[in-house]
């Protein structure tokens, strides 16, 4: 096993730290030079030498790794992460019951006890995503562990870390029994077809579950749809299977074609009846105005960064801008989803980017309903940030 490092945190960081906060901040360390290889278990420890927790150093954008245990005589073996594992897997049996849905999160990072990974349940297979060469260093036990304590056809992962400077593309098959992709999972009985072995995503992001439910039980009816930077189209799908008198999807990535064409497909839909366009928002945004062509329902969920060819796009400051333009497109009484997964705001920032457009183009509104994860996205309360997802229903009135 590992030797445990001895590091000393700073009292500004020492006291939040001790109440929960699990990620080991830049600044948090006194003498970073002493953090050596990444995946070696530190004892942390306040000013005056005070236990504060187990973690690990593992460099993600976030900080320089997390607090996985606050026992201090912690051993970070496969029975340790059987443990964890067990009880997150506890956490989602609900979800393992129902057979409506075979597609969700078991491991949520921090949320979970284990920041820097992620597990999701995907009809069978599991997939681990790792956010560092630290925590990715606990890949033998953290495997040993899962294996013990699920039951599974196949496990894959994907790396989300730089190794020599760049994120290398490789098998994502680690073992068990490979999948014959695309696998079709269910999510409320809608059929996503998924790839575990195919670039960085899956074809649907699982954070989205309830608000796709929404779409499809309340605000779909006889509506017409548009979904901008649709992706695969699974907002468009949930619109249709809702009743949706037409969908739109715009994306600007060539892929979001095919990939949309097949989860339509998967669901046993004409995907020639629904409109699939490959562009630029920005330029759709001025042909819907060109046609006067508006909408009833508008779904709008961006990355929180995008660089296309002509601009950079960001959440934090581009939002208010992106909602004036799909109000200008959204008809009287009409619905926005307004959707972010941007860390860098709140929920209350966020309402105040929907306010400035609503004020700026002299439209009243009123908000439906929100969202943000869901349970098997667990958060804690000690690290809000973690819970990055908002979406806001509003009703516009022109
Ligand atoms: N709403 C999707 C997820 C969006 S992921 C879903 O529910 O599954 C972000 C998507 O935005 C990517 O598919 C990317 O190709 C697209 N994108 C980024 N910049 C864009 C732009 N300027 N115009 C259109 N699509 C864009």
């Amino acid at each position: 096993m590992t030797k445990v490092q001895t590091v000393k945190i700073n009292n500004k960081y020492a006291a939040k730290m001790k109440k929960g906060y699990p990620l080991i901040e830049k600044g948090a360390i006194e003498q970073p030079k002493l953090l050596k290889r990444e995946g070696e278990l530190l004892r942390l420890v306040d000013e005056k030498g005070d236990f504060i927790g187990i973690g690990y150093y593992g460099v993600q954008n976030k900080g320089l790794g997390w607090i996985i245990s606050r026992r201090p005589d912690e051993r970070v073996d496969t029975a340790f992460f059987a443990r964890k594992i067990q009880t997150a897997l506890s956490h989602r049996q609900k979800l393992f019951n129902d057979p409506e849905t075979t597609a969700f999160r078991v491991v949520n990072g921090e949320g979970d006890g284990l920041g820097g990974v992620t597990i999701d349940f995907y009809g069978g297979y599991y997939l681990i995503q790792w956010y560092s060469k630290g925590i990715y260093s606990f890949k033998e036990p953290l495997l040993a562990a899962l294996g013990q304590v699920a039951e599974y056809k196949g496990i894959y992962q994907k790396k989300r870390f730089k190794e020599k400077g760049q994120y290398l593309e490789e098998d994502d098959f680690v073992m068990g029994e490979r999948g014959s992709f695309p696998i079709i999972v269910k999510e409320n009985g809608v059929r996503f077809a998924i790839y575990l072995n195919d670039g960085a995503m899956t074809g649907v992001f699982l954070d989205q579950r309830e608000v796709r439910k929404a779409i499809r039980e309340r605000y779909s009816e006889g509506a017409d749809m548009l979904n901008m930077f649709s992706y695969t189209g699974a907002f468009s799908v949930n619109a249709a299977l809702g009743g949706a008198n037409l969908t739109t999807s715009v994306d600007v990535a060539n892929r979001s074609l095919p990939k949309t064409i097949e989860q339509f497909a998967v669901n046993g839909m004409d995907y020639e009846q629904q409109e699939i366009i490959v562009d630029d928002v920005f330029q759709y945004f001025k042909y819907a105005a060109r046609k006067k062509r508006t909408f009833d329902l508008v779904v709008l969920d961006p990355p929180s960064f995008a660089k296309t060819k002509k601009r950079t796009f960001s959440a934090a400051k581009d939002y208010t801008g992106l909602l004036k333009e799909t109000i200008a497109i959204t008809k009287d009484q009409g619905v926005i989803v307004a959707s972010t997964n941007c860390s860098a705001f709140g929920m209350k920032k966020f309402k105040r980017f929907i306010q400035d457009a609503c004020k700026e183009t002299k439209t009243n509104f009123n908000i439906l309903e929100e969202y943000s994860l869901p349970e098997d996205f667990r958060t804690i309360r000690a690290f809000p940030e973690g819970d990055y997802l908002k979406v806001v229903f509003l009703r516009v009135k022109k």
